[in-house]
């Protein structure tokens, strides 16, 4: 890939890309995907265009109500302008309904409803395995002060209010999802503003009647018909990009 910026972190699933003005990333969505701490490498064609829709979609809904997020506004079908922050090193779990590690750790039957939604934290750390950590540990060590993982837990259970509703709308079930926040800093206030992104690659949504998995679940588990499930949970959002599959591989502006 020849580009023509200076890339500033290559992720994943994502790159950031130096923004056109100071203080501003371009966040460019690829169809890679992994899972298991990286052991399953894949790539699900159009997941990013799907991906950069979707965050955007739900990424501008948060802002209506007043969350604070690093969103600026959609480039293109694999790019969004975004706000330059400092991540908060800490990846926010939040579940309402019990799947993956957490059924495993607890042996929980996968589907069945929690008493209340339970925030989880986990280090970001690709060389441990991002393991799972109490407060104690995130103030310990400095990975966060007491007041922001104050701001952190209410921004969550807020935006996990917000976004349970909205889903529940088109027929899907908010299994559990995780966020990313990030610093900013305006003159010399700091505030926290939800970062990263929010798709399929990093929630859970189940159909609502069937629980049939709509999400990254499809890769790690190999139930196939990967990018059919990202496309129906776009579909049902009424953002799919029209004319099809072809689009979904979109300009690909970086080549
Ligand atoms: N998740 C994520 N990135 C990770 C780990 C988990 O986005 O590195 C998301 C995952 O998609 C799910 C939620 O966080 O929506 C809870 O994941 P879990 O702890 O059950 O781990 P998994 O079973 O995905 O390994």
């Amino acid at each position: 890939m020849v580009s023509r910026r200076r890339t500033v972190y290559e992720g994943k699933a994502k790159t950031l890309f130096e923004g056109p003005e100071p203080g501003t990333l371009v966040q460019y969505f690829k169809d890679d995907a992994t899972a298991f701490n990286n052991q399953k490498k894949g790539v699900i064609t159009g997941k990013g265009v799907l991906n950069n829709r979707i965050s955007e979609y739900l990424m501008l809904r948060l802002g209506e109500i007043g969350v604070p997020t690093h969103f600026v506004r959609r480039l293109n079908m694999r790019e969004q302008l975004i706000r330059e922050v400092e991540i908060v090193p800490i990846e926010v779990v939040v579940r309402n309904i019990a799947a993956g590690s957490l059924a495993q750790r607890f042996k929980l039957e996968e589907g069945s409803l929690l008493p209340r939604s339970i925030v989880e934290y986990y280090y970001k750390s690709d060389e441990l395995g991002d393991p799972l950590v109490s407060e104690e540990h995130i103030t310990a060590f400095g990975w966060a002060t007491y007041q922001e993982l104050d701001e952190i837990l209410n921004l969550t259970l807020r935006i996990n209010d917000f976004l349970c509703g909205l889903f529940i709308g088109v027929g899907l079930k908010l299994v559990d999802l995780k966020l990313e926040y990030g610093r900013l800093w305006e003159e010399d206030e700091m505030r926290l503003v939800l970062a990263d992104e929010i798709s399929p690659d990093n929630c859970r949504l189940w159909d609502s009647r069937t629980n049939e998995r709509l999400d990254k679940d499809r890769f790690r588990r190999d139930l196939g018909k990967v990018e059919e499930g990202y496309q129906e949970i776009a579909r049902r959002l009424g953002i799919l990009p029209e004319a099809g599959r072809g689009d979904l591989r979109g300009p690909d502006t970086m080549q």
